[in-house]
């Protein structure tokens, strides 16, 4: 098997047919339970045909941060999904040069999906906090509908009022907030607990928890 058939770049997905479509957007430094959850929650929720993951390549909001290298996390991305028929990985943002707009990946997809299909970009709220500096909202909100997720104790009404202020009432009514228990998880405390040499069993797909040990990856 060739790695482009086993890396399946997103010039290999037909998605003209697709008229209700995913796109889980985020870090995934690594990919966990919670994220994987997230996904099918909103899938079936909202009854997608497909949740296409999209590993960011060059995160503009960290780059005074240490992030894992784009391959090894696109990698643990597909580990993690490869079981579901739903599911499929995008090298759209590893593949770019320079940052990762959403904006971009958003119009990317748009211009791939069936004309009439509706389009979801799926990530988290915190996220979606910060989404009055991200580049291109007027077309982000025009081609697009936002779903939250929220960990346990997120105050949605925390959220409206941060961005009703400054956002339009018509954008604000495309962001759709959505509880994910499982999302008690997090990257944050994945890496932390690797580095202080806990468990990190059940937290995420064994596979990941496999190469992250296999290739050191989060110990200081
Ligand atoms: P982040 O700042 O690392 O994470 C913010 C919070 O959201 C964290 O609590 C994180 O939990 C959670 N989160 C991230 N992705 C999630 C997902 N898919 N489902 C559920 N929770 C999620 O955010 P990030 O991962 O780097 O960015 C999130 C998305 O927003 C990416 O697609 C990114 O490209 C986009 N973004 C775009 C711009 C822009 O266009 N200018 C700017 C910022 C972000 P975990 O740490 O456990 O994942």
């Amino acid at each position: 098997m060739s790695d482009r058939a086993f890396l399946l770049p997103e010039e290999d997905i037909d998605i003209s047919h697709i008229k209700r479509l995913g796109l889980m957007g985020g870090t995934f430094d690594p990919i966990h339970q919670g994220h994987l959850v997230t996904a099918e929650a909103v899938r079936t929720s909202f009854n997608l045909d497909k949740v296409i993951f999209v590993p960011s390549g060059q995160p503009p909001h960290k780059v005074e941060k240490k992030v894992t290298a784009k391959e090894r996390r696109f990698l643990m991305t597909e580990l993690a999904t490869v079981t579901n028929p739903y599911f499929e990985v995008s090298r759209v943002e590893i593949n770019r040069q320079g940052y990762s707009y959403s904006a971009d990946t958003v119009s990317y997809f748009r211009q791939l999906m069936d004309p009439d299909g509706e389009l979801f970009f799926i990530t988290g709220a915190d996220a979606i906090l910060e989404i009055l500096t991200w580049k291109g909202i007027d077309k982000l909100f025009a081609e697009c509908t936002f779903i939250a997720a929220t960990r346990p104790g997120f105050q949605p009404q925390a959220m409206a009022e941060r961005l009703g202020a400054q956002l339009k009432p018509e954008y604000l009514k495309k962001i759709i907030t959505i509880e994910v228990p499982a999302m008690a998880i997090s990257s944050t405390d994945i890496r932390s607990r690797v580095d202080r040499g806990r468990s990190i069993k059940y937290l995420l797909p064994e596979p990941v928890e496999q190469y992250i040990y296999k290739q050191g990856l989060y110990k200081a």
